[in-house]
């Protein structure tokens, strides 16, 4: 659970995460993991179409969800069960407490519900006397030491069997072997007793169907069906956007719950319960069953337009299994109650603005999440919209205003990057990984920064370059036919820092009759202000860039920014959306918008023979293999080049960069940059290639600073021009 007031105390909470060895380990054995048998468990599927159709579904369900209440609770009083709704999690307590007084229950099992988790109903219970037992196994052992689940689906993924055998060992006051085997059969050995004595069984439940009052359980250890048998008095707990209309809806959702989840096929268990069932402890031989539906905020969000989507949430857990940064630091400093990427996002509406302030900063944008959302949920957007909102609500921070005012005046923020580089003059050396580094940084960015070298700022911007003979250079010369139009977007790290790699890509698409223009009126694309929820400055930005280069103009907007093409073809349109004016042209603009790679070799088909035969490794920059599904064309490059592709491990992982985040959270992106570093030197080539200059930028520094091989570090259009 989040306790930190400051970030500052985040922050150094983090760094004990990151320094737990144990933990960092057992995370990337899983995610790795993962990630095959994900691949594996959805074979044959058409997972694009199951993933819309989900999504689609939910929506319609979130759409009437007082509609589906209605018929959930005449179906079930019809067939004797009791339906509540419970406004807070606090009314949500209440109520489950008065059902145990009333019924003279003294004693629960529980099986896992993180709806449970939301309202912290065991703490309720047991104030009001009750002696509550959870019977997932995960969420035992994370009760028996008094902690939150650190997965919405393995609680307990942080802990060792050893520390188990330990626990085991103090609970049973006897010994117990750290074998996983024999550590089950324990847990087995107390829970069976709890069972039999309990007065009452709480569950969750994955679905509500409204037109049979079903409640629907999805589980692996068969526990829910103790818990929802045994005991006299069953009670379901469910959040509101559980409500489905018929099995059909929940059938569709079960193909992919397990498999995206775990990577398993099918669940172990799968539990219908449709009215209370025989009970022979009861006086009528009939169980007493309640339904408890939690809106909690539910409600509410389902009217916003934007974040209604997070309804659709099956609680699959995958959006933490693929996330680097949850991958380094774990579940407890991932989220509050609610875990990864849905959980930055959730706590901010069930669990309050103080809860979530620290936690939606934690996230580098690497788009793995939403890759890997069943219900096609666009997380990484939500997140740095609610951190632009906890802003708003609470003042932006200083540092962001001025970046802010800074960007959004083209002419001023240019102009620094300019005096940047006379500034800089007597601290500029040579680098052995490529490109020009400042030997000695200033002490205000040494203490965490140190970790990279950074990049001198250029002598010559593009822009200059452009002007000085580079357009007639690569352009049809007077009198060629122009086969087509294009607007080359540098991006102000390819304008102002790494020219020479925006020169050498205007140079590999020259000789193809194509009419190259720079605009000159171009400014950065924006996302670092997305990324620092400074809204209305990447508005302004997006419509500078929308009026500096007219879309219908061109037939194509090159960029050799994986960062700035996605943020340009994804975030503009929506940045822009308030403008109905040019809602057409932001639209036009973001169809037209094509990175280089793609460019080079789907559209022009270029394949310069220019290589030496070296091996070349590969690093997918996040928001091209994800934010714009781009994976054949680079590597089809780098072969056509002339070049050895060796793969490398772990290609599409983010290397750490994340633009501002590598600032805000230098420790994590240290330590995923090392890992990007090692995995690169174990390819055994000799050059990386990317297509971000922003990788570039984390890589080369990275690589700068190591002892030892030293790999060269090159933008791919370097490799081709
Ligand atoms: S965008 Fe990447 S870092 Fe951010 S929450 Fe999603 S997976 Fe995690
Ligand atoms: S947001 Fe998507 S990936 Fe994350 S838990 Fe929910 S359904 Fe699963």
């Amino acid at each position: 659970m989040q306790t930190a007031q400051t970030l500052e105390q985040y922050k150094a909470e983090l760094r004990d995460s990151l320094d737990n060895e144990f933990l960092r380990k057992t995370l990337d054995n899983f995610a790795v993991a993962y990630r095959t048998g994900r691949e594996n468990a959805f074979k044959g599927i058409d997972l694009p179409g199951l993933i819309a159709e989900i999504a689609a579904a939910k929506d319609d369900s979130v759409a009437r969800l007082d509609e589906l209440y209605a018929e959930f609770k005449k179906n079930a009083e019809a067939i004797g069960i009791h339906v509540h709704m419970a406004r807070t999690a606090l009314e949500a307590n209440e109520i489950i407490a008065r059902i145990a007084e009333e019924n003279n229950c003294k004693t629960i099992v529980k099986s896992k519900s993180m709806t449970a988790e939301e309202t912290l109903l065991n703490h309720h219970l047991e104030d009001k006397g009750l002696h509550v037992t959870e019977t997932d196994l995960g969420e035992w052992i994370i009760q028996l030491r008094h902690e939150g689940p650190s997965h919405m689906v393995m609680p307990a993924i942080h802990l060792s069997r050893y520390q188990v055998a330990d626990l085991f060992s103090q609970v049973t006051k006897k010994d117990q072997d750290s074998d996983i085997q024999k550590l089950v059969k324990v847990a087995r050995r107390e829970l069976r007793v709890k069972y039999a004595e309990a007065d009452m069984g709480i569950s969750g439940g994955n679905f509500a169907i409204a037109d049979s009052a079903t409640i629907g359980l999805v589980t692996n250890e068969g526990n829910a069906r103790l818990v929802t048998t045994l005991p006299r008095v069953h009670v379901a707990l469910l959040g509101l956007d559980k409500l489905t209309p018929t099995l059909h809806d929940a059938l569709r959702v079960l193909r992919a719950l397990p498999r995206n989840a775990t990577g398993q096929q099918i669940t172990s268990y799968a539990t219908w319960i449709t009215g209370p069932n025989e009970c022979g402890a009861c006086e009528d031989n009939k169980k007493i069953m309640h339904v408890v539906f939690l809106d909690n905020g539910r409600r509410a969000l389902a009217k916003d337009p934007d974040f209604k989507q997070v309804l659709r949430c099956v609680r699959c857990g995958a959006c933490a299994n693929v996330c680097p940064v949850y991958r380094m630091v774990g579940g407890h400093k991932y989220g509050h109650i609610y875990i990864g990427a849905i959980g930055l996002i959730l706590t901010y509406f069930f669990h309050g603005r103080e809860k979530a302030k620290h936690l939606v900063q934690n996230c580098i944008n690497c788009q793995s999440c939403k890759a890997i959302c069943p219900a096609g949920i666009d997380l990484p957007r939500l997140i740095k919209e609610i951190h632009a909102r906890i802003q708003n609500e609470e003042g932006h921070p200083m540092q962001g205003q001025l970046l802010g005012m800074m960007m959004k005046n083209r002419k001023l923020f240019h102009g620094l990057l300019r005096a940047a580089n006379w500034a800089q003059r007597p601290f500029v050396g040579k680098g052995q990984t490529g490109g020009r580094f400042i030997r000695h940084l200033p002490m205000v960015f040494a203490k965490d920064q140190d970790f990279r070298a950074l990049p001198a700022v250029a002598e010559t911007p593009f822009r200059d370059l452009w002007e000085k003979g580079l357009k007639q250079e690569i352009n049809p010369k007077p009198g060629q036919h122009a086969s087509m139009k294009v607007a080359l977007f540098s991006g102000c790290v390819h304008d102002f820092v790494y020219p020479e790699q925006f020169v050498a890509a205007a140079k590999a698409m020259a000789g193809k009759n194509a009419q190259i223009d720079y605009p000159m009126q171009q400014s950065c694309c924006g996302l670092p202000l997305q990324m620092m929820g400074e809204l209305p400055a990447a508005r302004d930005v997006a419509l500078q860039n929308l009026l500096a280069m007219d879309p219908a103009e061109y037939d194509y907007i090159v960029t050799s920014c994986a960062s700035c093409a996605s943020h340009l073809k994804h975030n503009y349109p929506k940045l822009l959306e308030d403008r109905p004016d040019l809602a057409f042209k932001a639209t036009q603009f973001a169809e037209k918008v094509i990175d280089f790679s793609s460019f080079v070799h789907d559209v022009l088909k270029v394949a310069p023979k220019t290589g030496a035969g070296k091996k070349v490794t590969y690093h997918a920059p996040c928001h091209l293999c994800r934010g714009l599904d781009v994976r054949e064309a680079p590597r089809a490059l780098i072969s056509a080049s002339g070049n050895e592709y060796v793969p490398c491990a772990e290609e599409e992982v983010c290397c750490g960069f994340g633009g501002t985040y590598g600032m805000k959270f230098a420790e994590i992106s240290n330590t995923l940059l090392q890992k990007k570093l090692d995995n690169i030197v174990a390819s055994g080539a000799s050059v990386i290639v990317t297509d971000c200059p922003g990788c570039v930028m984390q890589i080369r520094g990275g690589m700068e600073k190591r002892q030892g091989q030293k790999v060269e570090v090159k933008h791919i259009a370097e490799l081709l021009g």
